[in-house]
């Protein structure tokens, strides 16, 4: 039963609105920033960059699920305050990702759209939590989930009250070792046929490559994705997580150029 994220339900695609900012029904979101925050000065400087350069908001990790426990773990805390900081110098609202149900008032108080990862798609509890408040969430697939099983975690949290919920295609896990995931393209139009809540393409942890962030991108927008979640930092080969996959400001001011042009006649 998948009747509150439906499209039967609710013909007209949804338009979430994160802090004034729209996000689909023909409203493109770009959320742009580093995969973690480092310091204040890195994710101020980015936030500028990336807002000189089009996007709409501003990313970063504060609380990091990493595969590995000895990888960074995030500056927790005082990750969410620079990104507060960010906010405040550039204007974009942020969006962080949550890791436990026990962190919702936390980051209802804090940031402006929350992230539930790949690996917490299926945290019941998670999502019931956020379904209880009124803060947008940005629910990305899981490493492994099926269409019915993302569609349905988002479910559990619209069954709750809350109707803000932005769906997010970050790669799927198949045979194919060229790319860190597989970016599935056909998710878009899978998910928009069946039900009206905004779909949006991360390209970066879906390739794990940043000179291959640009096509995808171009290619989400073309499938009628509502929106783009694209890691940029400063100095990639620095930075504390993700790297590889990471476009410079520079590199990032070049997509959304091309993106522009594809939009217009999308
Ligand atoms: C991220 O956005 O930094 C992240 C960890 O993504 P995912 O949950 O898709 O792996
Ligand atoms: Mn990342």
């Amino acid at each position: 039963n998948t009747e509150k994220t439906s499209r039967t339900a609710h013909p007209d695609d949804s338009v979430v609105l994160v802090s004034g900012v729209p996000v689909g029904g023909g409203h493109f979101a770009v959320m742009a920033g580093p995969c973690s925050v480092e310091s204040r000065t890195q994710v101020c400087d980015i936030a500028l960059a990336v807002k000189a350069a089009g996007a709409t908001l501003l990313r970063g990790g504060a609380f990091k699920a990493r595969t590995s426990p000895y990888a960074f773990q995030g500056l927790e805390l005082e990750g969410l305050s620079y990104l507060q900081a960010a906010r405040e110098v550039s204007g974009l609202p942020i969006v962080s990702e949550i890791l436990s149900p026990l962190q919702v008032e936390l980051f209802a108080a804090t940031v402006d759209l929350i992230q539930i990862g790949a690996r917490n798609m299926q945290n019941v509890e998670l999502l019931r939590e956020v379904g209880r408040i009124k803060t947008p969430v940005l629910l990305k697939r899981g490493l492994a989930s099926t269409v019915a099983e993302w569609l349905l975690a988002a479910e559990t949290i619209l069954a709750q009250g809350n109707p803000n919920v932005i769906l997010c295609e970050r790669g799927i896990r198949t045979f194919e070792n060229a790319t860190r995931n597989t970016l599935d393209i056909s998710a878009i139009p899978a998910v928009k046929r069946l039900s009206h809540l905004p779909v949006l393409v991360d390209p970066s942890h879906a390739s794990g490559l940043a000179w291959m962030v640009p096509s995808l991108s171009l290619a989400a927008a073309a499938a009628g994705a509502d929106g783009l979640l694209i890691e940029v930092h400063d100095n990639p080969d620095l930075a504390l997580c993700d790297g590889a996959q990471s476009l410079t400001p520079e590199e990032f001011g070049a997509l959304m150029g091309k993106l522009r042009t594809l939009l217009e006649i999308r």
